[in-house]
């Protein structure tokens, strides 16, 4: 399989190259060459089929030869090694709980295939690759837990000081070993801008393989594809069309869902819900891509105001705007709408959503849901990340669950920078 940039500038690259640079020379992002659909059978049999068998088959084309079949799939057994529920809220909603993993986040399954693939390059050679990331918050704890210790790589994390949780920092500040942690005096923009700044700077890059580990990396954003098979599977025999609504703030999540629909999976329409970061909410509406500065909100890892993947959302669609529209709508609620959703879902059915998933449940209420049609809001954190406004907003004890309380006593390390250039004497010095 041959990936291409979607600045249509820089050469094809095979999936391993993609992996490695992260981003096309040109700065465009990767897309694969071709999408081909999975055989009817795939879809017809799926509910006998395990999670592994679904994601082998699933991502197999993607990967290519790169990756041999057994090793593919002990990397698979890895990295899905816990649950994905679609847990009933309402007689035709229910929600897939994406955030069991070890860092409670939906982040994890990408974070740690990425990082699989990565020792497996790595695994015969002395290459070394510097995975440089900026995160608003759950980035970074899933990055961090999935790359720690593998050979051949170090990861630095930056993330704005003061607008984090006290557990989201703490999962990225303590692990230590090949984990760095740099605090950025700034908010998540300026992060973000240090990050692609660093990729650009050639005194930088012609002595260090620098790689992202945000969704723009192609083993970060495909193996999402999986979470929406998950899904199908258990919830085919409603013999219903399944409408996805995805909180989103990069839009790599739904992007991955997208391509799901590509391989062949039946589906009703997708919903991408935000919050007041509207960028692609107004684009719907106008035609105009027009971004804007991100704002804070209650649901901070989808504060993004010029969403990365929405390119590849675009190219899905083959650049046909009419053909979008048709399967794919945008809504932004504001956090009072948020906080009162989490209250009608908790009244309703007792259950706790935290605020990304409270967006997604109101993704579904303003798209409206028809007889035939079966809506599954995607919980893409834990109660428990979010612990302030969860226990401020409805009359609960979150319990902390084993591996959030592991992290909870461990001492923060890390490094406060406030401008690019200590981000660029932290990378050079390295070297020495
Ligand atoms: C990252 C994240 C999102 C947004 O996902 P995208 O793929 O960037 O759209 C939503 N919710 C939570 C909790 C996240 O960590």
């Amino acid at each position: 399989m041959q990936y291409y940039s979607l600045n249509k500038n820089a050469p094809n690259v095979s999936f391993s190259e993609a992996v490695i640079k992260g981003l096309a020379p040109d700065r465009g992002l990767y897309f694969p060459e071709t999408i081909t659909p999975l055989p009817a059978s795939f879809f017809e049999n799926i509910e006998k089929l395990d999670h592994i068998e679904i994601a082998y088959q699933a991502i197999q084309q993607f990967v290519g030869d790169e990756i041999p079949e057994n090793e593919l799939r002990d990397i698979l057994a890895d990295v899905l090694s816990f649950d994905f529920p679609v847990v009933e809220v309402t007689d035709n909603i229910g929600t897939l709980e994406l955030f069991n993993g070890p860092t409670m986040a939906f982040k994890d399954v990408g974070a740690r295939f990425m990082a699989r693939c990565l020792e497996y390059f790595n695994k015969n050679n002395d290459n070394h690759v510097t995975v440089l990331v900026a995160t608003s918050g759950d980035t970074g704890g899933a990055v961090a837990n999935g790359f720690l210790g593998i050979k051949g790589v170090d990861v630095v994390i930056l993330y704005p000081n003061g607008a984090v949780s006290d557990i989201q920092e703490r999962q990225l500040t303590t692990l230590g070993q090949n984990i760095t942690a740099l605090r950025v005096d700034g908010v998540f923009d300026d992060c973000q801008e240090m990050v692609k700044t660093a990729f650009l700077d050639t005194s930088i890059t012609d002595h260090q393989q620098l790689t992202s580990a945000n969704s723009i990396n192609v083993a970060r954003w495909l193996p999402q594809l999986f979470y929406f098979l998950f899904a199908y599977k258990q919830v085919k025999s409603k013999r219903k069309d399944i409408v996805f609504s995805v909180p989103s703030g990069n839009f790599g999540n739904i992007c991955a869902g997208i391509v799901a629909h590509k391989l062949g999976m039946p589906i009703g329409h997708f919903v991408a819900s935000v919050n007041v970061n509207d960028t692609v909410v107004r684009y719907l509406e106008t035609g105009n891509y027009d971004p804007k500065p991100s704002k804070a909100t209650i649901s901070n890892a989808m504060d993004v105001g010029n969403p990365s993947n929405f390119i590849r959302i675009q190219e899905l669609f083959d650049q046909n705007f009419s053909s979008l529209k048709d399967q794919f709508s945008s809504y932004s609620f504001d956090d009072p709408t948020t906080r009162d959703a989490m209250k009608e879902v908790y009244d309703l059915s007792q259950y706790v959503c935290d605020p990304h998933g409270a967006v997604g449940y109101l993704g579904l209420q303003k798209h409206g849901l028809q007889d035939n049609q079966y809506g599954i809001f995607l919980e893409t954190a834990h109660p428990v990340k979010f612990l302030d406004v969860v226990e401020d907003v409805l009359p609960i004890k979150v319990g902390i669950p084993e591996q959030i309380q592991k992290v909870l006593d461990k001492e923060k390390v890390f490094t406060a920078i406030d401008k690019y250039e200590d981000l660029k004497a932290y990378l050079l010095d390295r070297q020495k």
